[in-house]
């Protein structure tokens, strides 16, 4: 029987993963949450799970009361971490939302745990630490973003020197084929309106500026070792075609599926297994067309900022995550309006000054001088 740390359990990723060890029999060793004590509480009876954390220290006391006395409860950094170098456990799935992820990421790492990888703000920050020291290790990183999830799945048997690319696809959003013009007052409400995928609030809103498609680009490099000029970015705008692979001899391969992250997720837990999953069978039929088109670099400026930061490369892809989290933050709290996203994002990428990846200290200098640099364009009023 396998056993597996969760953190992010409360998440959209982290609950279906629940669903996913009920079905198989996967042992839960401990779970982890940001701030929703009722639901993590609820999960560790349910799981009998004897070690939680919720990553809010105020909340300590609250989850106290409602666990069993017998359970294990930590708080912060620390807790993540003491989950991530928890021995005996066969694979960690981080899910949690935002760079917060990288360091427990890391422990699991140097720990020799597997990961399944939720959480792509890990891999687009400190991808060069986080692959370099996977190396190292040995460990495995199992993707569960489903884009790079259908990647993964479609080199299987083939082999990675001979791959010449990859089409990674895009659903392209709530506001696919919008100008700038339109995007001017549009809410809150309607940029966490997606058509296809049913996500937490930050990735929602990643996804209705194309952020999400930059962060995954860079994930995509770090992950299968590639080169900017080898991905190309298409729409598939009813999210089918969950991303595609390319061979020297030009034989394209694509992984299908219905939108629905269970799919990338249990790839992800019972790799190379493919058993009974909990979701829809995909008919073809029912869809009829499959469309495909060229995403908007003009209008969705998040995407063109990520593929500069990559290419320019140290922490400069940390930059534009720090200040796509603050910005996001900030719309999401009605301070700042939807087209400032991808205003802040870009004037952080070409205000702030990369230096060379070394350390961890690094990356975490480079996303907090950008969460500032945001806060300082916010508060002089750039809104
Ligand atoms: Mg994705």
């Amino acid at each position: 029987m396998k056993r597996i740390t969760i953190l992010g359990s409360t998440g959209s990723i982290g609950t279906q993963a629940i669903e996913i060890c009920d079905k198989h029999g996967i042992e839960i060793a401990a779970l982890a949450a940001n701030s929703n004590v009722q639901l993590l509480a609820q999960q560790a009876k349910q799981h009998n799970v004897k070690t939680v954390c919720i990553y809010c220290e105020q909340k300590r006391s609250e989850l106290e009361k409602l666990v069993d006395s017998d359970v294990t409860v930590l708080t912060g950094m620390d807790g993540l971490k003491q989950i991530a170098s928890m021995d005996g456990v066969d694979i960690m799935l981080n899910s949690v939302v935002g760079m917060v992820g990288l360091v427990p990421t890391l422990t699991a790492i140097e720990h020799g745990t597997d990961i399944a990888l939720a959480n792509k703000e890990t891999l687009v920050a400190g991808g060069k630490l986080v692959i370099n020291s996977a190396k190292e290790k040995g460990v495995n990183i199992y993707p569960v973003d489903s884009e790079h999830s259908a990647i993964f799945q479609c080199l299987q048997g083939n082999k990675k020197q001979q791959l010449k690319g990859i089409i990674l696809t895009a659903s392209g959003g709530p506001f696919y084929k919008k100008t700038k013009k339109e995007l001017e007052d549009v809410g809150v409400e309607q940029a966490l309106a997606h058509p296809n995928w049913s996500m937490g609030r930050k990735i929602t809103i990643d996804s209705a500026t194309l952020m999400n498609k930059g962060l995954e680009f860079i994930e995509a490099i770090w992950l299968f070792d590639l080169k900017p000029e080898q991905i190309e970015i298409v729409v598939q705008r009813q999210s089918v075609v969950h991303s595609a692979v390319e061979f020297m001899d030009n034989s394209v391969i694509a992984q299908m599926g219905v939108p629905d992250m269970k799919i990338p997720i249990q790839y992800a837990l019972l790799y190379p297994d493919r058993l009974d999953c909990p979701t829809k069978h995909l008919s073809l039929t029912d869809y009829g067309t499959l469309s495909f088109d060229k995403p908007d670099y003009d209008t969705f400026d998040c995407l063109t900022a990520c593929i500069k930061a990559i290419t320019i490369g140290g922490t400069k892809p940390a930059i534009v995550n720090g200040a796509n989290e603050a910005a996001v933050a900030a719309f999401l709290d009605g301070k700042i309006k939807f087209l400032k996203i991808g205003e802040l994002v870009t004037k952080a990428l070409e205000n702030i000054k990369e230096t060379d990846i070394t350390c961890v200290q690094d990356v975490l200098d480079a996303d907090k001088a950008a969460r500032e640099y945001v806060r300082e364009q916010i508060e002089k009023g750039v809104n």
